[in-house]
C-alpha cells in the first residue's frame, strides 16, 4: 500500500492501528486508517472543478486525492479488508484530526495540521480498514512556532486562543465565490518554507 500512495506521488504518508481509528474514522469496524497529503504550493491544485450534478465545485488537489484514496481502498478489498475511503467531501471525518493521529504533522494556531516541508499547505485524504497495519509516521515535534502571522493576516478574526471554524468557513465560501478560497493563513505562516 505504501508502494501504491508512493507511486500516486503522495508528499505524506502516515498509518495508524488502534482505538481511535473507528471513532475518528465514523466506521465501527475500523482498526487503522491510512492517511496521505499533498503539499499544495502549486496554484494550480488549487483550482475549483465543478462537474455535473456537483452543487459546488472542489479543489484539483481533492480530486486527485480521492483517486489515490480508492485505489488504496479497493487494494485492501482485494485482499480481503473491509475499506472506505474518507474524503474532504464527505464530512464524515476530520481529515486534521487524523493526519495527527498518524504522526504526519502539528496542529497549528489556524486550526490546520502543520507538517515538516510543507507547513500548513497541505491536503489530506484518508482510507479506514478492518486490517491491522504497522505504525507509520511519527512526528512528534511541535512545528507552530506561535508566530501569530495567522492570527494578523486572518480577515475573518477566526483565530485566537482557539480557532473558530464556523468564522472561517463563512467567510471561506464569501472568498471561493469571489474565485479563490481564503488562505491568507496558510500563505503567511513560515513553517515549511524553504523546506526541501
Ligand atoms: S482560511 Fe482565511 S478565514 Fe479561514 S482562518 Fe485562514 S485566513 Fe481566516
Ligand atoms: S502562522 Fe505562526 S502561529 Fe500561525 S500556525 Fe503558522 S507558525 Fe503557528
Amino acid at each position: 500500500m505504501e508502494r501504491l500512495l508512493v507511486e500516486e506521488d503522495m508528499d505524506l504518508i502516515g498509518f495508524y492501528s488502534g482505538g481511535y481509528a473507528a471513532p475518528l474514522t465514523g466506521f465501527e469496524w475500523a482498526k487503522s486508517v491510512v492517511v496521505f497529503g499533498l503539499g499544495v504550493e502549486e496554484e494550480e491544485l488549487l483550482v475549483g472543478v465543478r462537474q455535473k450534478g456537483w452543487s459546488r465545485a472542489r479543489q484539483f488537489v481533492d480530486q486527485i486525492l480521492d483517486l489515490a484514496a480508492c485505489r488504496v481502498a479497493n487494494l485492501l478489498l482485494r485482499n480481503g479488508y473491509l475499506s472506505e475511503v474518507v474524503s474532504s467531501s464527505c464530512g464524515r471525518a476530520d481529515l486534521r484530526a487524523l493526519a495527527l493521529l498518524c504522526g504526519l504533522g502539528s496542529p497549528g494556531k489556524n486550526g490546520l495540521v502543520i507538517t515538516p516541508a510543507h507547513g500548513p499547505r497541505v491536503r489530506f485524504a484518508a482510507v479506514a480498514t478492518d486490517a491491522v497495519l504497522p505504525g507509520y509516521g511519527g512526528n512528534s515535534t511541535e512545528l507552530c512556532s506561535g508566530c501569530d502571522a495567522c492570527i494578523r493576516a486572518c480577515p475573518a478574526g477566526a483565530i485566537g486562543e482557539s480557532f473558530d471554524a464556523q468564522r472561517c468557513l463563512e467567510y471561506s465560501l464569501r472568498s471561493e465565490r469571489r474565485g479563490k478560497r481564503c488562505t491568507l493563513c496558510t500563505d503567511v505562516c513560515p513553517a515549511g518554507v524553504g523546506e526541501p
